[in-house]
């Protein structure tokens, strides 16, 4: 049977999710405070995006498991400057944040970088254990953000959809004109009804309200 189970990363309380089935899994946005889990085979760790708080475990998860990076290419583009991905600026954002409150500011290596194995452009699917996994280019809260459709009814949403907050097109490398012209109308083609796994905060059941939202 497969199970999808959140890790809460101390990092800006992003969400680290792991897909497992038949003895395999799948990793979504590795934390760096997260250890590699034994007795399971990791396939694929994917990336919805490629700010720090969502690649900081890459490295430990890829060395430990042996698993293959996949993303989009825009987002593989980016993993190599840690200026793309705001990782130099991640304790400032940390110390500024108000819509949560942190213990302290995380310790982080500001020249940390990481790198894809594979990379896609727009959209592709493949088979996972029997299950269908399908990522999709929706550019907006950064150049490679992409959402992750998991048999058509799971929904990895990175920082792109949040259950009552909007997509943050702000941040450097964030764009109003990819959003409208291209991550907004891929999110407003998906079905209602769908179960979101967001980057941050609680999973949610999509509905159309939610769509399209920005700041
Ligand atoms: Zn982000």
């Amino acid at each position: 049977m497969m199970t999808i189970d959140a890790y809460d990363s101390g990092l800006l309380h992003s969400n680290m999710y792991v897909i497992r089935d038949n003895g395999h899994a799948v990793v979504i946005d590795p934390c760096s405070d997260t250890e590699p889990g034994r007795n399971v085979t990791v396939d694929w760790i994917l990336l919805t995006h490629e700010h720090y708080d969502h690649i900081s475990g890459v490295n430990a998860w890829k060395t430990g498991t042996g698993a293959r990076v996949l993303c989009s290419k825009s987002c593989a583009d980016r993993l190599g400057d840690p200026n793309k991905t705001l990782t130099r600026l991640f304790p400032i954002f940390c110390e500024m944040q108000t819509w949560f409150e942190l213990d302290s500011v995380p310790q982080t290596d500001l020249a940390y970088t990481c790198e894809a194995d594979r990379t896609f452009e727009q959209e592709t699917v493949f088979q996972w254990q029997g299950h269908e996994i399908r990522l999709t280019e929706t550019p907006g809260h950064s150049p490679g953000s992409i959402l992750i459709l998991l048999d058509n009814r799971y929904l990895f949403s990175g920082d792109t959809i949040f259950e009552d907050r909007p997509v943050a097109l702000r941040f450097p490398g964030g764009s109003a004109r990819q959003w409208e012209e291209w991550g907004k109308p891929a999110v407003s083609r998906l079905p209602d009804g769908l179960q979101v796994y967001p980057g941050h905060f609680r999973p949610f059941i999509l509905h159309g309200q939610q769509k399209g939202k920005e700041e």
